[in-house]
């Protein structure tokens, strides 16, 4: 489902955010990674195709 945007801090990730909890880029962010918020990221291309 939709949720607020939220990306990696992981510098190994690609620079986007993403909208989808259930993105499959975005639900392999372990959870010590995630933080909320775009970061100034464009969206993530799994998301932006939902
Ligand atoms: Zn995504």
């Amino acid at each position: 489902m939709r949720v607020s945007p939220y990306h990696s801090i992981n510098p190994s990730d690609p620079d986007v955010h993403h909208v989808y909890d259930d993105c499959v880029s975005g639900k392999q962010i372990p959870w010590q990674n995630k933080r909320s918020g775009t970061n100034g990221w464009p969206l993530c291309k799994h998301c932006a195709d939902r």
